[in-house]
Parts: structure tokens; C-alpha cells; sequence
């Protein structure tokens, strides 16, 4: 810890974490010490993390990187960081994202943005909207950090910067104390250097929770020990739809010695249709803001955060207007009005319901392939490498929606997604693939993730 902490010290160019908690961290390292000791000591216990903005923690700043949460400590621990400091894990700080985890380059933090460990000086993003925490990894600032999934904010990092994240099934980590984005597709999950820490964290941060209504009640497997390597007679999809137009080559390549790997591993290839794929990024620009303006109506400056400074005369919707304009953002403001159209009477069927709808067959897509017998399904995780920031920030805004292509299906679907690194780029600079797995299977996911490492 004292070591982890002392680089974070040093690494204040990359703008990882946001927020330091070097006494809390002391304290439960000393307390992890004597559980050690004591020979009570589950996997995770010291181990040092980094905790993403959009967790509530007790006490201590939690303002998913934006200006209305200022100021906003939480009286509760989200149920992800209770179970991880329940193991004895350390939190050493909170790290970086989008502002309410909407983005993929993490410029949309208050903060400013996180930068990417690789190439300090190319300045380049880490990705997004788990940013901060996929540089804090990539730079050896912690072991681990927690992230969290709307449309690829787990994957689409860890891509980028050459580290391990899974977004699990829909229902199996809490969302309690977590930050409301959009809550049909919101999960939680952990980024890791590799594939064994990522099972181990996940086990850690899973688990039923009668606080969260879509919370699974279900056992929680050990995930570590579905590591076997063994993935002989596996069923692999290859979907189609996922050779874009206009990908580089590199990526078509990697993509295929991803496959060549799985094959010489004793894994059956097979090519698959998912043909409602080109749908899913509209649907999902159409749903995610719908929530999220639903869900970020409580902030009005009464509850949390900031609140104006009123103009005698100024009423009540003027504190709204006013507390809200300053502190939402241009991406969370686009979102919202977005969102509140969709949702508007005049507009709501021809939108958000058909939106719904294609959800629905999107979803249908993969049950088809499951049910034919495939185990999981392997495609890019980006259509890039990280780009340098700065490059889209001002640029049409689907620019930026468009990095999300291959991961926003898997949350549409519920469905558990992992990106693991896969080579480099021409320049040096990591690309990731995916894998795709069965509803509730993580383990079986992470095995054959663990064979394509
Ligand atoms: N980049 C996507 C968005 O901006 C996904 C974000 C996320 O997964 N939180 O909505």
C-alpha cells in the first residue's frame, strides 16, 4: 500500500485518481496486516485498489466527475465497496471517468481528463468512461480498480490501454450506491493487469442484494478455479456483422489470430449471424440518454451537490435552471435533452418504444446462437486503438458514439463481455479483442479468456 501510494504521488500527470485516501488506505492496510496474521484472509484482503468516481463511499468524495456532485460525501457505502473492504482490499483513492460515466475518452470529466500511460507524451485518451480507472492499472498505480459497464466503459478502456476488464451479466453485481446512468444496462465490474485477478476481484464484488432489485439470487461461483485453460470442444462464434467497414487491417488481424489461438487450443470455430447488430448503437443512443434523463432528474440542487447562486426575484425553477446548467456538462446536457425527447409524449413510440423493440431482437439474435450450441462469441473490442485526445472532443458527437459499435449489443443483450489485450497496433499501442459469453456463465467466459491471454 505505502508503495502503491507513493507512486500515485509521482504519477499526477496521468490525472488517474481524483480524489486520495492515503490515511484510509493506511488504516486498512494495518487492519488487512493482522487479518494476515491471523490467518483470516480471503483473496482480496490487501489488496490495494482504486475506486472508481461513480462508487458512493462512505465519507468520502463520490461525484461521478462532475460539477453538481460537488462537495457530495456520501452517509453509505455502495454494496461493491462494502463487500471489497468486507475482504480487506484498500482503497487507495478514487479514480477518474466520464462525467456520470458518459463518454469514451474521459474528457467529459470534470476533472480533465486522464491520460493514457503508454505514450505519456503522444496524449493520448485512456478510453472511457472508466478512464481513470483502466490508466491507474496500465500505469501500476494499484492492482486493480473497479469499473463500471454502460455500453463498453469497462471493455473499451481496458482495450486501450492493455489490461483486463469484465462487465458481467446483467443482475450480478449490485448497482446499489452506484451512480445511476442508465439502470437497465448499468453493471459494475473489476479491471486487472490479467485474467486471474479479474476472476478473483469479480468473485469479490458479486453476490445477491435484496438493495437492488434486479440483483441476481443467485450462488456465486469460484471463478478462479474455472481457470482450467482447458477449452477443448468450446464452440466459438465468429459473428459476421462485426467485420465493419473501413476497420483496419490490423484489427481484422488480430482478430483472426484470436481465432487461430482458440482453434489450436481445441476450440470449434463456427461463423455466426447476429443480424441485428447494426441497430444496436442507435438503439442504444436512443435508450441510455432516456434513462439517464429520468435518472438525473434528482439532481435539482436541493438534495446533492452544487447549487447557483440566485438573482433576487429568481424562483424555484430558477434554482433548477440555473444549478443545472452550470453543473451538468455539454455531453450530460446533450444526453438529457436527448433523453427527455425521446420520452416526450409526441415522440415516445416512435423512439424510445421502437428503440425497445429492437432491444428485444438484439437480444433474440444471441439466444438464437446460444441455444445452437455456441459458448461464446469473439469479436474486436474496438474499432480503434486509443485516439489522441482531443481528436473528437469537439467533433460531431456520433464520432464518439460510433468507439462503442462492437460492446453496446452486450449490454443491450444483459449478457457478460470481456476484453482482454491482444497484440499491438503499428505504433505500439495495445488492441483488445472480446469475448462474449452465456448469461450467468461467467467462469466459462473467463477460461476461455484465459486461453486466448
Ligand atoms: N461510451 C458509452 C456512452 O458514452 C458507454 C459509456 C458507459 O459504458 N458508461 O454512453
Amino acid at each position: 500500500t505505502q508503495s502503491y501510494l507513493k507512486s500515485i504521488e509521482g504519477a499526477g500527470a496521468l490525472n488517474a485518481f481524483v480524489h486520495h485516501t492515503p490515511e484510509i488506505a493506511m488504516d486498512q492496510a494495518k487492519a488487512a496486516d493482522a487479518r494476515i496474521k491471523a490467518g483470516d484472509a480471503p483473496d482480496m484482503c490487501g489488496i490495494p485498489l482504486g475506486i472508481k468516481d461513480l462508487f458512493c463511499t462512505k465519507g468520502v468524495a463520490s461525484q461521478a466527475a462532475s460539477g453538481i456532485l460537488e462537495g457530495f460525501k456520501p452517509e453509505y457505502e455502495s454494496t461493491v465497496t462494502t463487500q471489497l473492504f468486507d475482504a480487506g482490499s484498500v482503497m487507495l483513492g478514487k479514480l477518474n471517468m466520464d462525467e456520470f460515466a458518459m463518454g469514451s475518452s474521459n474528457e467529459t470529466s470534470v476533472y480533465g481528463n486522464a491520460v493514457n500511460p503508454w505514450k505519456v507524451d503522444a496524449e493520448l485518451t485512456p478510453g472511457g468512461s472508466s478512464g481513470g480507472s483502466a490508466a491507474a492499472v496500465a500505469a501500476d498505480l494499484c492492482l486493480g480498480a473497479t469499473g463500471t459497464d454502460t455500453g463498453g466503459s469497462i471493455r473499451q478502456p481496458a482495450a486501450f490501454t492493455g489490461t483486463t476488464g469484465i462487465k458481467p451479466t446483467y443482475g450480478r453485481v449490485s448497482r446499489w450506491g452506484v451512480v445511476a446512468f442508465a439502470s437497465s444496462l448499468d453493471q459494475a465490474g473489476p479491471m486487472t493487469k490479467d485474467v486471474r485477478d479479474s476472476a478473483i476481484m469479480l468473485e469479490a464484488m458479486c453476490g445477491h442484494d435484496p438493495k437492488d432489485s434486479t440483483s441476481a439470487d443467485l450462488a456465486v461461483p469460484n471463478f478462479e478455479a474455472a481457470l482450467t485453460d482447458d477449452i477443448r470442444g468450446k464452440v466459438i462464434g465468429i459473428p459476421r456483422e462485426y467485420h465493419m467497414d473501413g476497420m483496419p487491417e490490423e484489427i481484422e488481424k488480430l482478430w483472426k489470430d484470436g481465432t487461430a489461438m482458440l482453434k489450436d487450443a481445441g476450440a470449434e470455430i463456427r461463423d455466426i449471424s447476429l443480424p441485428h447488430t447494426k441497430y444496436a448503437l442507435p438503439a442504444y443512443y436512443v435508450i441510455a440518454p432516456a434513462e439517464a434523463s429520468s435518472n438525473l432528474a434528482r439532481y435539482d440542487g436541493v438534495r446533492f451537490g452544487h447549487r447557483a447562486k440566485l438573482d433576487a426575484g429568481d424562483g424555484i425553477t430558477e434554482m433548477y435552471e440555473k444549478t443545472r446548467a452550470e453543473g451538468f456538462g455539454p455531453e450530460v446536457q446533450r444526453r438529457v435533452m436527448v433523453g427527455t425527447y425521446v420520452l416526450s409524449a409526441g415522440f415516445y413510440d416512435a423512439y424510445y418504444n421502437r428503440a425497445r423493440k429492437v432491444r428485444a431482437l438484439i437480444k433474440q439474435d444471441f439466444d438464437k446462437v446460444y441455444a445452437s450450441g455456441v459458448d461464446a462469441i469473439l469479436t474486436p473490442a474496438t474499432p480503434s486503438s486509443a485516439f489522441a485526445l482531443g481528436a473528437m472532443k469537439n467533433a460531431d458527437p456520433i464520432q464518439m458514439y460510433l468507439n462503442d459499435v462492437f460492446t453496446v449489443t452486450v449490454n443491450l443483450a444483459g449478457l457478460p463481455g470481456i476484453a482482454v489485450p491482444a497484440g499491438l497496433d503499428k505504433n505500439g499501442l495495445p488492441l483488445g479483442l472480446q469475448l462474449i459469453g452465456r448469461p450467468w456463465e461467467e467462469g466459462d467466459l473467463l477460461n476461455v479468456a484465459y486461453a486466448l491471454e
